[in-house]
């Protein structure tokens, strides 16, 4: 008896304490994020428990477990999330020198508290048969008086546009902002509605000229199973504004290690796992994004898109921006 219970102490005390796991929290869909997590498990023997979930759902979550919340690693899109995260207290700072070296400066936290992990671009998409692109330029020129009735984009509501005024409000006197949100609406074609997606569908259908959407959407469509959508997509052509200018606005999705993680080590290196050329190739390409380090091959529907220049705006500072952008954008009445 003494005997076995000697055997079962051991057996316990034995047990790592430091279980070799790490609990993912992804606001991206599962479809889009596992393959890459089921390579690293591969690759270290760290198994991954993923949860997904909408983004705002997993932040309050995150915030209500408090300490005892199991998450080690949050994966969402859009900064203004990853910011409000880090405001929230719910990060701490990764530690990757990999992460400082092949992430640029203006894609990450200056404290580490988020990082990106791909870049989506936001361009004008216009009808193929009804809009000369020489007639187009800015975002800013957007609201001139030829494009009355004629552009389709969604909800103020939505992050993607919160934080695509957000990073103008970085480049333009708050002033010009404004006036660019008034000029907007009063292009408008319809009130806003619907997703990305719903805008560019809206083009092919004679209900607007122009919309406003991230490339992974279009992409998705002339990439898509359904003859429907890519007869559609055909009929919409991307362009990149502002390239004499700022460039082209860019959001990213990203990382950060939580605040109460229980495996830092592990967390570390699933970003850095992230970051190696073959995963950045494989996750922007799955989704038609844009690798965050350079050298990476995009998926062959964004390389015909074309090369652009893109905004570099301090994602920060688009974060930092969103709550006085969602204001703006509501006194110009834009819903
Ligand atoms: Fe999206």
């Amino acid at each position: 008896m003494k005997k076995f219970i000697a055997m079962a102490l051991v057996a316990v005390f034995s047990l790592p304490i430091f279980a070799d796991e790490i609990n993912v929290y992804s606001a991206r869909k599962e479809a889009l994020i596992k393959p890459a997590l089921d390579s690293f498990t591969q690759a270290t023997g760290i198994k991954v428990k993923l949860i997904t979930g909408n983004a705002d759902a997993l932040i309050s979550r995150m915030k209500s477990e408090g300490q005892f919340s199991p998450a080690d690693v949050l994966i969402t899109t859009d900064v203004g999330r990853l910011e409000r995260a880090k405001l929230l207290g719910l990060t701490q700072a990764y530690d990757s020198e990999l992460a400082n070296s092949v992430v640029p400066a203006h894609l990450r936290d200056e404290n580490n508290q988020w990082l990106a992990l791909t870049l989506r671009a936001r361009p004008i998409m216009y009808a193929a048969d009804r809009v000369n692109p020489s007639e187009l330029s800015t975002m800013m020129n957007l609201t001139d008086s030829k494009w009355k009735s004629r552009i389709c984009i969604r909800s103020s509501n939505n992050i993607y546009n919160q934080s695509m005024t957000a990073a103008m409000l970085a480049i333009y006197p708050k002033s010009d902002v404004e006036e660019w949100a008034r000029g907007m609406v009063a292009n408008f074609a319809r009130p806003p509605k619907g997703g990305d997606r719903d805008q560019i569908k809206a083009v092919a259908a004679g209900q607007c000229d122009l919309a406003i959407a991230n490339t992974y959407y279009l992409a998705g469509m002339l990439d898509s199973q359904d003859a429907e959508q890519v007869k559609a997509a055909e009929k919409v052509k991307v362009f990149w504004p502002d390239q004499q200018a700022s460039g082209t606005h860019i959001n990213i999705s990203g990382a950060a290690i939580a605040k109460h993680a229980k495996n830092v080590n592990n967390a570390n290196a699933l970003i850095e796992f992230m970051l190696t050329q073959k995963s950045q190739q494989w996750y922007a390409q799955v989704n038609h994004e844009y690798p965050v380090r350079d050298g990476v091959e995009l998926s062959q529907t964004l390389t015909e898109m074309g090369q652009f220049k893109k905004q570099k705006v301090k994602l920060s500072d688009v974060g930092a921006n969103n709550d006085e952008a969602l204001k703006l954008m509501d006194k110009a009445g834009w819903r």
